[in-house]
């Protein structure tokens, strides 16, 4: 069976269907991936373009595909609301989607219900799950950390959300506006920063400001 895998609805990782999806027997996803895709497409006229998931989970899926045993799990809403940790048992590899921008700022898609909060308890949970000799694997990464990893990265996305979530928090204690707390920045994320720019940084602060304003915490 040949099987195509959607980590997220994104565009950057579901245009391919249209063409991969032709050599594929099925395309597995979380089940609010094509819910989502079809959304996004509608927005930009682009429904005609699109192939959706034809086999969908909701919590976890596990089968035996030739050699390997690929076990999908989804753990809540972190980068979307459907999010698909993709394990390659025998290889011991791990396809994290867009749930880890490798030492890099983060798109917090709140439109697609994403959570922060609970993004740390994925990732908290994932570096549990997980082993030292497991491969990971990432959506995004930059010029000094790459798409390819250890589960010590997972944390280190945890502690960025932490120290994104606390920023917000406290400027929000002090009565900062969400551009002030933008401004101030992170200290200490230096592996962060795109090409040394800390813009990144502050526009996730300011969409954290917006999803815990916005949210019933
Ligand atoms: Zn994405």
């Amino acid at each position: 069976m040949d099987l195509l895998i959607n980590s997220h609805h994104h565009g950057d990782h579901t245009a391919g269907n249209a063409v991969l999806g032709a050599d594929a027997d099925h395309i597995l996803a979380h089940a609010n991936v094509p819910i989502l895709q079809r959304r996004s497409a509608e927005k930009n006229n682009s429904v005609e373009a699109q192939k959706f998931a034809d086999v969908t989970f909701e919590e976890t899926w596990e089968e035996s595909v030739g050699d390997e045993n690929i076990k999908l799990s989804y753990f809540g809403p972190g980068h979307t609301s459907g999010d698909a940790i993709i394990h390659f048992q025998e290889a011991n590899v791990v396809h994290m989607g867009d749930l880890v921008f490798n030492h890099r700022p983060a798109y917090i898609d709140l439109a697609a219900g994403a959570s922060t909060r609970n993004w740390i308890s994925i990732l908290e949970r994932a570096y549990k799950e997980f082993t030292d000799d497991t491969v990971f694997i990432y959506g995004h990464g930059n010029p000094t950390h790459g798409i390819l990893g250890t589960r010590d990265d997972l944390l280190a996305s945890a502690d960025y959300f932490t120290a994104l979530r606390k920023a917000v928090s406290d400027g929000i204690r002090d009565g900062k506006t969400t551009d002030e707390i933008a401004a101030k920045g992170l200290e200490g994320f230096d592996s962060f920063k795109v090409n040394g720019s800390a813009d990144g940084i502050a526009g996730n602060l300011k969409t954290v400001f917006e999803e815990v304003t916005q949210t019933v915490e």
